[in-house]
C-alpha cells in the first residue's frame, strides 16, 4: 500500500473513492449538505453514506464515503471510524481520506483492514493499493505520521499473523524460526535455547510443560540494545503455542481458540520489532518461553514437582494452570540480567474474563509507578487497561506441603493468585503482569479488525517504551 500527502482541498483531489469525515449536526461540505438532510444522515459514530458522484457535483473524485465520527472526532476516534470502514476500501485502488491526525488514519486503514485469508482457497480480495491523505500542510509531522503508523501497523500485523496461524503450522520451533527471521530482518540479536540447552540451564518449568508434545519447547531471546544509555526493558511474553489443559484436559469449546495462547509471546516479539523500527533509545529484550502444553505418557502428572530456573521448585497441583511455569522460568532467566522494569504479558486466566471482559486488559505489578505508567500508555494507544490487587493474605493458598509452591490456589481470584505466583521469580526488580486472555483473541471483529487475534497492547508497549524515551 502507497501512502502519500496532499495538501490539496477535498474537493479537487482526483481518487477513485474520497473518505470524508462528518461530526454529528455538521455540514460535509461540497455541496452535500442537502443529500444527507434528504437520508438524515446526522453524523453519528458508525454511519456511512457511499455517494457516486453525478454530474454538477462539486467534487473530482468518483465517489464519496460519508463517514460519521459523533460529537468528538480525537484521534481515537478517527483510528476507530477509519478502522470500520477499512474493510470497504479494498474496492478502490485509490482512496483519498481527508480526515486529521494522520497516524490514527492510517493505523485505522491497516488495522481495520487487516485479513488473514492466506488458508482461503479463492484468490484474496483486491486491497486498497494507494491512500492519499489529506493534510493540509506538511510540517514534517505528517511524514512522520506516516513512518511511525506503518511501523506500529507492521508489529501488530506481526502479532496477529502469529497468534492466528493454526497451532499445528506454529509449534514451539516455528515460532523460534518466526521469530529468527524477523531479527534478521531488523538487524536484531536473537537466541533459541533448545531442550538439551533448557535442560543445562534449569528451565525446569518450560520442560515439565512441553513434556507431552512430539513438538520440544524452546526459549527464544530476542534483544535490540538501544543506545546503551536510556536503560533497558525486559520483556516476557507466555508461548504457549497450543494449550490442551494437559491431563487436566480442557473441554472442546474451551480448547477450539487455544491457538492464540501464545499472543504474550507474539505480542513482545512484535513490540522488539517496533522499538528498533522506531530506533528507541531504550534497550529492549523479549523472552519468550514456547511450549505446547499437550497430553501423554511422558505429560506432567498432577502431583509432579518442577524445578525452576531460579531454584525454586513449584508442585504442579493444576496441568492446566501452566502458563505461570514457563513464565516463572521467562521472568527469573530475565531478571538475572538485571533490567530497570520486567513486564509479561500472557493470556493467563479465566479470572480476568470473568472481571474486566473483552474490552479491558488486567494489569498487575510489584510497582506502582510502572503500573500507572503502562495504564497511561494504554490510554493514548485506545487500549484500555484496569489494575487488579496484589492481594498479599491470598498468597497463602499458594503454599505446597512438598514444594516451595504449587500453580494454583483454587477457582476465585485466580488473576491476582498467579500474580502471586510469578512475583517471587522477579527477584524484587519492578515488574507489572498484563493478563489479556479476554482482549488478545475475540470471536467477533472491532472497529479495529476482524475475529481473531488483536494484537491488543502491542501499541500499548510501544506507548510505553517510547514514554522512556
Ligand atoms: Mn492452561
Ligand atoms: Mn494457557
Amino acid at each position: 500500500m502507497e501512502v502519500s500527502l496532499s495538501s490539496l482541498p477535498a474537493a479537487e483531489i482526483a481518487a477513485d473513492l474520497l473518505v470524508l469525515p462528518v461530526r454529528e449536526g455538521h455540514d460535509p461540505g461540497l455541496g452535500l449538505g442537502g443529500v444527507i438532510g434528504q437520508v438524515r444522515f446526522t453524523g453519528k459514530a458508525g454511519e456511512e453514506l457511499l455517494l457516486p458522484r453525478r454530474d454538477g457535483d462539486a467534487f473530482t473524485a468518483d465517489a464519496v464515503l460519508l463517514v460519521g465520527v459523533g460529537a468528538g472526532g480525537d484521534e481515537h476516534a478517527v483510528r476507530r471510524a477509519v478502522g470500520r470502514i477499512a474493510p470497504r476500501l479494498a474496492d478502490f485502488p485509490t482512496v483519498a481520506i481527508a480526515f486529521p491526525h494522520v497516524q490514527a488514519v492510517l493505523e485505522g486503514v491497516r488495522l481495520g483492514g487487516y485479513r488473514f485469508d492466506g488458508y482461503k482457497s479463492a484468490p484474496q480480495r483486491r486491497a486498497v493499493q494507494e491512500v492519499i491523505v489529506l493534510a493540509g500542510e506538511d510540517d514534517g509531522e505528517e511524514r512522520r505520521g506516516i513512518a511511525r503508523a506503518r511501523i506500529v501497523a507492521d508489529a501488530v500485523t506481526f502479532a496477529r499473523d502469529l497468534v492466528n496461524t493454526p497451532a499445528g503450522d506454529l509449534v514451539p520451533m516455528d515460532l523460534a524460526e518466526r521469530a529468527r527471521a524477523m531479527a534478521e530482518t531488523h538487524g536484531l540479536d536473537v537466541r533459541v535455547l533448545d531442550v538439551e540447552a533448557l535442560r543445562e540451564g534449569g528451565f525446569g518449568g518450560i520442560l515439565g510443560v512441553g513434556a507431552a508434545s512430539v513438538n520440544p519447547p524452546c526459549l527464544i531471546e530476542v534483544s535490540y540494545p538501544g543506545d546503551g544509555l536510556s536503560g533497558t526493558v525486559g520483556l516476557a511474553g507466555k508461548g504457549i503455542t497450543f494449550d490442551s489443559g494437559g491431563l487436566a484436559i480442557k473441554s472442546l469449546k474451551a480448547m477450539s481458540t487455544m491457538k492464540c495462547d501464545m499472543a504474550g509471546g507474539a505480542t513482545m516479539l512484535a513490540v522488539v520489532q517496533a522499538a528498533a523500527g522506531l530506533g528507541l533509545p531504550v534497550g529492549v529484550t523479549a523472552v519468550v518461553p514456547a511450549a505446547e502444553n499437550m497430553v501423554s505418557g511422558a505429560a506432567t502428572r498432577p502431583g509432579d514437582v518442577l524445578t525452576h530456573r531460579d531454584g525454586r521448585t513449584t508442585e504442579v497441583t493444576d496441568t492446566d494452570s501452566e502458563g505461570r511455569l514457563v513464565l516463572a522460568d521467562a521472568l527469573a532467566y530475565l531478571a538475572e540480567s538485571s533490567p530497570d522494569v520486567l513486564i509479561d504479558a500472557a493470556t493467563l486466566t479465566y479470572s480476568v474474563m470473568h472481571a474486566l471482559g473483552e474490552d479491558i486488559t488486567g494489569v498487575l505489578g510489584s510497582d506502582r509507578r510502572l503500573v500507572g505508567e503502562l495504564i497511561e500508555a494504554g490510554a493514548r494507544a485506545g487500549e484500555p487497561m484496569w489494575e487488579l490487587p496484589m492481594w498479599e493474605p491470598y498468597a497463602e493458598r499458594l503454599k505446597s506441603e512438598v514444594a516451595d509452591g504449587k500453580n494454583e490456589g483454587g477457582s476465585f481470584a485466580d488473576a491476582t493468585i498467579a500474580a502471586l505466583f510469578l512475583r517471587p521469580f522477579t527477584a524484587g526488580l519492578p515488574w507489572a503482569h498484563l493478563d489479556f486472555a479476554a482482549t488478545a483473541y475475540r470471536d467477533k471483529a472491532t472497529d479495529l479488525g476482524p475475529a481473531g487475534a488483536t494484537g491488543v497492547m502491542v501499541r500499548t508497549l510501544i506507548e510505553y517504551l517510547e514514554s522512556r524515551s
